[in-house]
């Protein structure tokens, strides 16, 4: 199993129950619905073959929804047959009108028609991740003339770029909200924000959220130049990252993305906070069943770089070949993770946040203990979530299995780098921890008898941040029954 973990965007190359846990096999945790496309009739279709195919799948699947913010989208654009769209050459001229029009014969609307006041004749105007380059020569009230600089195929609701543009959209639209509200009421695990310009923008859906007492967690999508520029404020108030490489290529100058990439894994993991790598990973295995060597290279070295998690979009969304592009991505990982495995860490990882003193102290302890000796795997009692995704960051040589009794905490941590999510019933006590683990890895293969082990966990299991105990287990000796012999050998272990 993988440590690396995948995101895919669902679409209608994956609306079958059977091709999603084929997906899930592969490899894919987290399933991604993005509210750009399609209806909330569509994503309720497509969430309820999620849960199905996932109820068949024995490992968490995480949902994660993904708000548009304020990205400008053209309208409808009526195909040209056969041509998947209105194909549009340099030099040729498009208008783009204020008033909605399903889009045909050179003529286009958008989701934002105050783009038409506030676009100046010289501004570009970029589409879909800047595929499409177009300048504004003319404009008037009721529209814009923009001429071709780059062609290509104009499809429906791709997004709109405007980089000389000054353009007045809130942070969270009507649409937003909506949205949002319906990832509440389905019980959605993560919900990204496009477009985040500061920590403002999350704190006003944190509140929201917080009002309808949901724990939905917020990933922020770092595609701004205001976001780089806030970012740590950002990382504050948000639960992850996702770089969204797709519009950050195109909002700022696209030699800086690889190293805005870096910067902002590097600060989660000192956050202790997840990060997904999105956008063109496995661009080309949208039209053909293999990738090109950069693509390759590309995944290979967001897991080099620290990642958490890779994303997939149109490649599993409208993509030929979603399942086999998953397995491509999930090969790629095997191999580099093994590699990984085979080269000592340059430097112990480090962790500056304040919270959680105790995980983050266990984690690090953990972490030393692996170095050291030889062990099959850690397993911590996580009832949040919050120690695992802490034990994550230190991306352990051997991987870290998570014991929760909530479901929600289950899911979302099927974003955790290493981080392997599994059920169990609150123990009594931390005997009984150890007896069920020990049971549990011996039947999943994951550790024989006579291998060494490390578990985790707090006094009082249920309650969060409180990680205080620790064990190096061989699996297979006996546990003392009952809850008399531990806190005696806790002591015995803090004496040395
Ligand atoms: P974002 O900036 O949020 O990534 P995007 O337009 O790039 O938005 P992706 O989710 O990255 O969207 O998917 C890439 C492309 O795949 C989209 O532009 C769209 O053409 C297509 N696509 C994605 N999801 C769907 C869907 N549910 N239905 C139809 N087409 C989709
Ligand atoms: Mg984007
Ligand atoms: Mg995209």
């Amino acid at each position: 199993m993988i440590r690396t973990k995948i995101v895919a965007t669902m679409g209608p190359a994956v609306a079958e129950v059977a091709t999603l846990l084929e997906l899930f096999r592969a490899g894919v945790d987290i399933c991604r619905l993005n509210f750009s496309h399609g209806t909330l009739d569509d994503h309720l279709l497509m969430l309820r073959k999620i849960r199905e195919a996932a109820a068949m799948h024995d490992q968490p699947v995480g949902i994660l929804g993904d708000l548009c913010g304020p990205k400008i989208r053209l309208g409808k654009v009526i195909e040209v047959e056969g041509k998947g769209g209105m194909p549009i050459e340099v030099g040729d001229e498009l208008t783009l009108q204020r008033a909605p029009i399903d889009g045909a014969n050179g003529v286009v609307s958008t989701i934002f028609p105050q783009m038409v006041d506030d676009v100046q004749i010289g501004h570009r105007v970029l589409i879909e991740d800047g595929l499409l380059r177009f300048i504004c020569i003319e404009k008037n009230y009721n529209h814009l003339v923009l001429k071709c600089t780059d062609g290509g195929v104009l499809k429906s609701a791709k997004g709109i770029n405007l980089p000389d543009t000054v353009v007045n959209t809130p942070a969270i639209t009507e649409k937003d909200w909506r949205d949002a509200d319906w990832a509440v009421e389905n019980d959605l695990d993560y919900l990204a924000l496009s477009f985040v310009r500061s920590a403002e923008d999350l704190s006003l859906l944190r509140q929201h959220l917080v009002n309808k007492v949901s724990d939905i967690h917020l990933i922020a999508k770092i595609e701004k130049p205001e976001a780089v520029r806030n970012i740590d404020a950002i990382i504050d108030n948000c639960d992850g990252l996702m770089v969204a490489r797709g519009d950050l290529g195109v909002e700022m100058d696209v030699a800086q993305v690889p190293i805005i990439q870096k910067d902002l894994i590097r600060r989660c993991q000192l956050a202790g906070k997840p990060v997904i790598v999105a956008t063109q990973m496995l661009q080309s295995m949208i039209e053909e069943s293999s990738p090109t060597r950069a693509e390759v290279s590309d995944v290979a070295n967001a897991i080099f770089d620290g990642t958490d998690a890779v994303m997939l979009s149109g490649e599993t969304s409208v993509g030929k070949f979603p399942v086999q592009t998953v397995r491509t991505m999930a090969h790629i990982a095997e191999i580099t993770e093994a590699y990984l495995a085979t080269i000592p860490p340059k430097a112990e990882p480090q962790l500056t946040i304040k919270t959680l003193p105790l995980s983050a102290a266990m984690a690090k302890g953990v972490w030393q203990i692996v170095q050291d000796m030889e062990l099959k795997l850690v397993c911590v009692w996580s009832q949040t979530g919050s120690t695992a995704r802490l034990f994550s960051k230190y991306r352990m040589s051997v991987p870290i299995v998570a014991l929760s009794s909530d479901h929600r905490a289950l899911r979302r941590m099927a974003l955790h780098y290493g981080v392997i999510p599994q059920e169990m019933p609150p123990p009594e006590h931390f005997n009984g921890l150890i007896a069920w683990v020990d049971n549990f890895v011996r039947g999943k293969k994951m550790a024989k008898t006579g291998d060494r082990i490390v578990i985790v966990a707090g006094l009082s299991m249920t309650a969060p941040g409180t990680v205080n105990n620790l064990v190096i287990q061989t699996v297979g000796e006996e546990v003392p029954k009952g809850d008399k012999d531990f806190p005696r050998l806790a002591h015995r272990m803090e004496r040395g």
